[in-house]
């Protein structure tokens, strides 16, 4: 394999086919399309260890789950996210690694508003949802990337490989977009070809997403990624947003016009920031309109009340 370690620099992220690389390390993306992959996984069972080692089952489970899966991958190895809202019209919602044990910046903008109140993760600025990764083979590109989900997605995975082993084949890809997405395998049966010797894979206790905090802030506050606007050519700009309109949206300090009806009055900061708040009850968020109209002030919590009829 022509080394996926020579592509690239380390700040940010390049949007290559098929995958995208975080923190140096290649990830797999999801597309409408089905691609067939194999979980690079090792089968290795609490009845393997406690024979191999004459421990007991509590022992050996212990040692898989504390030890060996640090090592080998067993299982996919669970990690922290934080959302990033969307701001409309500059960039779709994003996603920074966290740290967790640590506490990374964006927990330290969550502590600022757990401070003033807010006692819901999904209330929190940068929300916190806990994911999972695992590498793959990917037949199409001949690579080794890193598949990242939810747990309902490995579940689905994790059934038919604790029935069948890993040497099987998945299609996996994604249905519908923005918040709607959601993420399928459909399992292809017993893998037929035989995978490249000494495959290049990283140890589950060495991988990490974590990114700069020049590419964390690029993701909070908006703004084209550096390679796009270093290298990609200008025809392929001409659905960049301009970047004047965006400093402008940027302007946090930008208040809103008093004329604008409450229903059409999008929140200027936070998680929902750029909705209607037609949009959040939409969405499910309506709690968040009342959270509003009671913890901020000015037009913005004029405008809550308005909407909610208690002005
Ligand atoms: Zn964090």
């Amino acid at each position: 394999m022509a080394g996926w370690g020579t592509f690239g620099d380390q700040n940010g992220t390049r949007a290559n086919k098929g995958w995208v690389e975080e923190n140096g390390v290649p990830c797999f993306v999801f597309s409408d399309q089905p691609t067939r992959v194999r979980f690079l996984t090792q089968d290795i069972t609490t009845e393997d260890i406690m024979s191999q080692k004459k421990i007991s089952r509590e022992e050996a489970e212990d040692h898989i789950h504390t030890k060996l899966s640090q090592d080998v991958w067993i299982f996919p190895k669970s990690y922290w996210e934080h959302s990033i809202p969307s701001i409309p019209n500059k960039r779709f919602f994003s996603t920074v690694h966290c740290d967790g044990k640590s506490r990374c910046e964006l927990c330290a903008e969550n502590d600022v508003a757990k401070g003033n109140g807010v006692s819901e993760n999904k209330l929190l600025p940068f929300s916190v949802r806990r994911r999972f990764a695992i590498p793959v083979w990917v037949y199409d590109l001949k690579m080794v990337l890193y598949v990242r989900g939810a747990e309902g997605f490995f579940n689905d995975v994790a059934t038919y490989i604790g029935k069948h082993g890993s040497a099987i084949d998945f299609d996996i890809f994604k249905k519908g977009k923005g918040f709607d997405t959601t993420y399928h395998s459909i399992f292809d049966g017993k893998s037929e070809e035989i995978l490249p010797e000494g495959l290049h894979v990283i140890s589950p206790r060495e991988l990490s997403f974590s990114i700069p905090h020049d590419e964390i802030r690029r993701r909070v506050d908006g703004g084209p990624a550096k390679e796009e606007s270093k290298s990609a050519p200008k025809s392929e700009l001409k659905n960049e947003p301009d970047p004047k309109p965006e400093a402008k949206v940027e302007t946090r300090a930008a208040e809103p016009e008093t004329k604008v009806e409450s229903k059409e009055f999008t929140i200027p900061f936070g998680t929902h920031k750029g909705k209607t708040f037609d949009q959040l009850v939409k969405d499910g968020n309506g709690e968040y309109i009342k959270f509003i109209a009671e913890n901020s002030a000015g037009e913005v919590q004029k405008k809550a009340k308005e909407f909610l009829g208690i002005a």
